[in-house]
């Protein structure tokens, strides 16, 4: 495999899936412990069933204080689900009322997943986020006039079979909830994947256990494990989205300068420290506008999440990015660096009609290299410093790096000057 695709396509991708990989592995994990459960003191195995409940409401007051209404709309849908199993479907589905039950689950609980799957986060308290609950209400009510009705005929109607072929049988859930479950499994793991944000991996585990519920709703333990774990799996993921809130800059998805400054103390005695510049960014935004601007600094982010070499990137502020090598000297992380340098002055980043310059003039008296008006290039500057008799804390050490960076800007920019060198 050429190192380039590792580096460019490979490392990000991976990245992105452990939104999906990590739910996967606690899945996994509730399917290894099903078959653990009968193996525990009888005592124990009273306290199991309990386990979603505890979990459910922990996770709703998490959602709720951390202002993720979808991920409290998914819990208040699985929770529903558990609760009227328990309650109402654990001998099966052979009354007439437990039939109804159960085929209104399987419509209405995978319909509302697709609808959270397909919906933005727009808060708690927000109007939009009373409105979603509302909607609920609404829903609740109204499956509750068609039960207390008699409607059996919607129910049935929405749970025949729409295509007739055998091998379809064999998933012994309504097909329309098969096809919900699918379509909302697949928005979510298209969001988690292109996002990789950890909340629309917990809403692909929403689906899969929903599945994994509906087809073996009645074999032992599997309810109670599986709702359990994505209870589990979507506080982690709250966790996880409020930690990169606070601590990853939204645009690059780069560690903030609030991390950077609680590392720089813990560094040591060797280590180097460069600042890295964009050339000539205002021009680039007068020019492209400033969402060109943004798509250009995430590009430079995810070029600098390959880092080669141990290094560490934040995003400095603005145009201004930080890469701390711990262990190394300003000299052996200068190649690394100029990996770097290379890789953004290579990368020809292609604009839609709308921002092309209007102004060809200015487009062209920029610098910092557009090519031709179909397609755009930045440059970086780079310095690079490390302790020494000079500067021998890392604030001198950034400092010195920042000194480096514009003694590179002043010779012409796209290229990483050392500290100290001429
Ligand atoms: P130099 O080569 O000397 O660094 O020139 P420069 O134009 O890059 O330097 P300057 O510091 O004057 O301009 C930085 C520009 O970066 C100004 C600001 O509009 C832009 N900028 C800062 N943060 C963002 C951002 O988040 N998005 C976008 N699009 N632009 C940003
Ligand atoms: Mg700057
Ligand atoms: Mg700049």
């Amino acid at each position: 495999m050429p190192p380039g695709f590792v580096l460019f396509f490979a490392i990000p991708m991976l990245r992105k899936l452990s939104t999906i990989l990590v739910p996967t592995a606690v899945l996994f994990a509730a399917w290894v412990i099903v078959f653990q459960i009968p193996r525990l003191s009888p005592e124990k195995q009273d306290l199991v069933p309990l386990a979603p409940y505890l979990l459910h409401i922990v996770g709703m007051l998490l959602a709720c204080h951390f202002r993720r209404g979808r991920v409290f709309l998914a819990l208040l849908a699985v929770g529903a689900c558990y609760y009227l199993f328990r309650t109402q479907l654990t001998q099966g589905t052979d009354t007439p009322e437990a039939w109804l039950i159960y085929r209104t689950l399987a419509v209405v609980v995978p319909f509302n997943i697709l609808l959270i799957a397909l919906m933005s986060e727009k808060g708690f308290w927000s109007t939009a986020g009373r409105m979603r609950l509302v909607f609920v209400a609404v829903q609740i009510g109204a499956v509750w006039i068609t039960v207390r009705l008699d409607l059996h005929s919607l129910w049935v109607a929405l749970t025949r079979p729409i295509i007739h072929w055998p091998a379809l049988e064999r998933f012994t859930m309504p097909q329309l909830s098969l096809i919900l479950i699918l379509l909302a499994a697949c928005v979510a793991l298209r969001r988690a994947i292109s996002l990789g944000s950890p909340i629309e991996g917990s809403m692909f585990a929403c689906c899969v256990t929903l599945y994994v519920v509906f087809r073996w709703m009645w074999s032992p333990h599997v309810p109670e494990t599986f709702c359990a774990a994505s209870a589990l799996i979507q506080i982690m993921a709250v966790i996880q989205d409020s930690y990169n809130m606070a601590f990853r800059d939204d645009l690059t998805g780069l560690l903030s300068r609030r991390v950077l400054n609680e590392q720089l103390p813990g560094l040591g005695s060797r280590y180097a420290i460069a600042m890295v510049d964009v050339d000539h960014f205002k021009g680039f935004n007068d020019t492209y506008g400033h969402d060109v601007g943004d798509q250009v600094l995430k590009m430079v982010g995810a070029r600098m999440m390959n880092m080669t070499g141990g290094g560490s990137p934040f995003r400095y502020g603005g145009e201004e990015f930080t890469v701390l090598f711990p262990g190394k000297s300003a000299k052996e992380a200068l190649p690394h660096l100029e990996r770097l340098r290379q890789a953004i002055a290579d990368y020809r980043m292609a604009l839609r009609g709308e921002n092309r310059p209007m102004d060809e003039e200015r487009g062209k008296s920029r610098r910092s290299g557009s090519r031709n008006s179909g397609e755009v290039s930045v440059t970086v500057s780079i310095g690079v410093a490390e302790p020494g008799e000079r500067h021998r804390t890392p604030r001198d050490v950034l400092k010195a790096a920042d000194e480096a960076l514009y003694k590179a800007k002043n010779k012409g920019r796209n290229q990483a000057c050392l500290a100290g060198a001429k």
